[in-house]
């Protein structure tokens, strides 16, 4: 799955709608200190369904909304919308219907955040199967912020091993064991339910 275009509205800097075509091979960003170029990946990263409010370098989530500069008011939204070239069908299952996927995410004051494939809203886990399936997730190694080679370094074995198996494309699986697994024990406490009723009756 290729990335071919990043679209950003109100999203920290980037209060004006922007819109950034990904070409094929490599893609530079360039810019003075502080134009925002650290911003571009964290949209990135946020569009695939990052959670943790350090990763984008805030105290809570909605710090990504532009916050006002001297001449402009503060923003009630953001929204960031990644394209991705599906022609290869490497999307999985629920998302290969289409040649190219919209993935929008949008976080509004006081409401959070909402997803959107190709128009339909989907739930923020599905987003996230999405990318780390294809190990490109918001906590994928190909997204590499500053200071994370000497974190890296410094990474205990566990933090280390998820880093591995995010590169391999196994996090997804881990996340729908996880979520079987509490299937299994919900089931276990309502069979146990059913037995107790089970001895009433009898
Ligand atoms: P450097 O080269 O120094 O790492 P950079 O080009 O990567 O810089 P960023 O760190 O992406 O720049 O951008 C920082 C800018 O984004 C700062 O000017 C900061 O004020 C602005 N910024 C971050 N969050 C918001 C927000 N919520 N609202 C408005 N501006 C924001």
């Amino acid at each position: 799955m290729r990335f071919t275009r990043l679209r950003l509205t109100g999203f920290k800097s980037f209060v004006d709608p922007t819109d950034l075509i990904i070409a094929e091979g490599l893609t530079g960003v360039v810019g003075p200190n502080g134009c925002g170029k650290s911003n571009l990946l964290e949209a990135l990263r946020w569009v695939m369904g990052e959670t943790r409010a350090k990763a984008m370098r805030g105290a809570g989530m909605e710090d990504v909304i532009f916050a006002g500069a001297s001449a402009r008011a503060a923003r009630n939204f953001a929204e960031v919308a990644l394209t991705i070239d599906n022609a290869d069908r490497l999307a999985p299952a629920g998302f290969n219907d289409a040649d190219s996927l919209d993935v929008v995410r949008r976080i509004t004051r006081d409401a959070g955040s909402a997803y959107k494939v190709n128009g339909k809203d989907v739930r923020a886990r599905d987003i996230q199967m999405l990318f780390a399936d294809a190990s490109t997730g918001a906590h994928s190694p190909s997204l590499v912020r500053q200071g994370q080679i000497s974190e890296l370094i410094n990474a205990k074995p566990t933090a280390r091993r998820r880093i591995l198996e995010e590169a391999a494309g196994i996090s997804g699986l881990y996340q729908r064991r996880h979520e079987a697994e509490l299937k299994l024990r919900a089931t276990e406490a309502n069979l146990t339910r059913v037995d107790d009723v089970l001895e009433q009756l009898g």
